[in-house]
This record gives structure tokens, C-alpha cells and sequence, in this order.
């Protein structure tokens, strides 16, 4: 009897710690304290290994980790999937890297060019490892590098140590196919999603996507000023969604499946433009198009931060589409 209960209690306690590391929640400040890296890199999948990042704003107590930074050991050394907001997390990831593969990092892939994707990049250089980025990244970091990496200081103070603009190495424009591993992998520009320049790395083999911005949930997305939402649903339908990935570690939210990720990422633009397309048919302005109705997301990560701006850009861009 008493053995029973110990055993209730051990269930009880488990399920809890699986919930409180496991569950997205924006409250959470810090899931590896003894880590620059907001999580662990769990081995999702066999070789394919992702710390997730906060699904909240950067801040200083998530260090910008508020994004997924992956890596695949492919049997001939190790392909990193975003360098992080900072040196500070590059060299983090690198030390996790290094606690379970002696095979060197050879190659380190910027998903676009936003700050917790390459601002990590000059920690990866010093040590003469390649960055690869799509064209329109690269043309973005140049153009927006100093502002994105000032921003980064403004949250970070000291944290921001040793980070130094670099930009990628290498570019491409439609796809590349990583040289060197005993499976392939390829990274693919499939068209115009969230910001300039998202790439989503394929792995044919196993039916995995490691899929950028392109795909969120768990959290709000959030809509810039030059995202355009008709060509991500575009984009979606005629290019991401028929890969036929079986697993999918989205730019943010723990890794899942297509069904999921497309609920709250391809679905929610279908829906946010219905709302507007609505809103603008009944003659509505702006001010007011910030308040449609998007309580169905309501429970999502930096819905508050989000929802209203989301709406006004979506009714700027469609009031002329
Ligand atoms: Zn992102």
C-alpha cells in the first residue's frame, strides 16, 4: 500500500517537472540557470538536437535565447542551425555541442537575418567555421546589422560581450545541400514567409524540417512592417507544407507536426486577413482594425505584446492589395 503511494507520488512529481520544462510559458525566466541558453538542447530526434528558446520577447533574463537553436550531428562533423542574439550563446551551444560529439562543427546556418539568428556569428568565425545564409539574409544583415545589434545591447547590458557584426560566408539563392554527413540535408529557400531571407533545413530522410520563421506556434507571430502574409500562406501552400515532413522544430515552440504548427501559423494569417477583409469591407479604419476580434489565439505566448499590431499591418498591406 505504502509502495503505492510512493509510486503515485513519483508519477505526480514527474508529470510536473515533464510540464514545467517542457510547457511553453512566457513567465518562465529561465529553464537552465546554469546556462547562457534559456533550455538544454534535448535530442528530439535521433542526431537532430534543438534548445528551445523562450516564447517570449528577448530580455535580459532570456539572454534573446527566444528562438531555436539547433544542430545535427551528421557522422562527419556538425551543422548548427542559427548562431543566437549573442557570443555569449554561440559559445554556450558550442559547449553543449562538445558534452555529446567529438565531431568538430563545420558548417553553421542563419535561418534569416534576424538578431537571435546571427549575432552569434562572429564566435563561430573565430574558429574558422563557414556561415551559410540565404542571399536576401545576408542583404539584410548588411543593411540592418548595426541597428539589430544595438538593439540586442539595450536588452543584454553585459551579456553582450565579445558579440561583433559578422556576416555570413557563403550565400545562396534557391537551395544548398550540405557537403559532408552520412545523410542528406538540405537547406531550402522556399519563398517569401515571415521576414527576408527564412530558410528552412530539410532532412529527406527522416522526414524532418527544421523550418525557421516560416512555421511558429506555441506563441504568437508577429507580423513586420515588410512581412507579407498573402505570400507566407503562398509560400505554405505551394512549397512547405507538400516537403511532407512527418516532425517539424519550428523557429519557435517545441518541436511537433505539420497539423500543429499550420494551426497556429498558416491558419491564423488565413484568419487574421478574413477579420480584416471584413473589417475593410464594412468601411472600417484602422484605428479600429487593431481590435478584431483575435480572441481564439488568445492563449498563445506574447499575445499581448502582438495581436493589435499584427492587425494594423495586416490592414495596411491589404488595404491596397
Ligand atoms: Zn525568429
Amino acid at each position: 500500500m505504502k509502495h503505492k503511494f510512493i509510486y503515485v507520488l513519483v508519477i505526480v512529481f514527474g508529470f510536473f517537472i515533464n510540464i514545467y520544462s517542457l510547457s511553453a510559458n512566457e513567465d518562465i525566466a529561465d529553464q537552465y540557470p546554469n546556462s547562457a541558453l534559456y533550455s538544454k538542447p534535448l535530442e528530439f530526434f535521433p542526431y537532430v538536437f534543438s534548445a528551445i528558446g523562450a516564447t517570449a520577447p528577448p530580455s535580459y533574463e532570456n539572454s534573446g535565447h527566444n528562438n531555436n537553436l539547433s544542430f545535427i550531428i551528421t557522422g562527419d562533423g556538425v551543422v548548427v542551425i542559427n548562431s543566437g542574439a549573442a557570443f555569449t550563446l554561440a559559445k554556450a551551444l558550442h559547449e553543449e555541442i562538445k558534452l555529446v560529439t567529438d565531431q568538430p562543427v563545420k558548417l553553421v546556418i542563419n535561418e534569416n537575418a534576424q538578431g537571435h539568428a546571427v549575432l552569434g556569428n562572429n564566435y563561430w568565425t573565430q574558429l574558422g567555421v563557414p556561415i551559410l545564409a540565404h542571399e536576401d539574409a545576408a542583404k539584410e544583415f548588411e543593411e540592418r546589422g548595426y541597428n539589430i545589434l544595438e538593439r540586442m545591447k539595450g536588452y543584454n547590458h553585459e551579456k553582450s560581450q565579445g558579440t561583433i557584426l559578422q556576416s555570413p560566408t557563403k550565400t545562396f539563392s534557391k537551395k544548398y545541400l550540405v557537403p559532408f554527413g552520412n545523410f542528406p540535408i538540405e537547406v531550402l529557400y522556399l519563398g517569401p514567409a515571415h521576414s527576408k531571407g527564412d530558410i528552412s533545413v530539410w532532412l529527406p530522410e527522416q522526414k524532418i524540417v527544421i523550418s525557421g520563421d516560416i512555421a511558429f506556434h506555441e506563441r504568437m507571430l508577429p507580423i513586420f512592417s515588410d512581412t507579407d502574409t498573402a505570400a507566407w500562406i503562398e509560400t505554405w501552400n505551394a512549397e512547405f507544407e507538400p516537403l511532407g515532413a512527418t516532425y517539424v522544430i519550428p523557429g519557435h515552440g517545441h518541436p511537433t507536426n505539420m497539423a500543429q504548427v499550420k494551426r497556429y501559423t498558416h491558419d491564423y494569417l488565413v484568419y487574421l486577413r478574413t477579420k480584416i477583409a471584413e473589417h475593410l469591407y464594412d468601411g472600417g479604419e484602422l484605428k479600429d482594425a487593431y481590435y478584431v476580434d483575435q480572441s481564439l489565439y488568445s492563449g498563445l505566448d506574447t499575445f499581448d505584446e502582438l495581436a493589435t499590431n499584427n492587425a494594423g499591418r495586416v490592414y495596411e498591406a491589404m488595404e491596397f492589395e
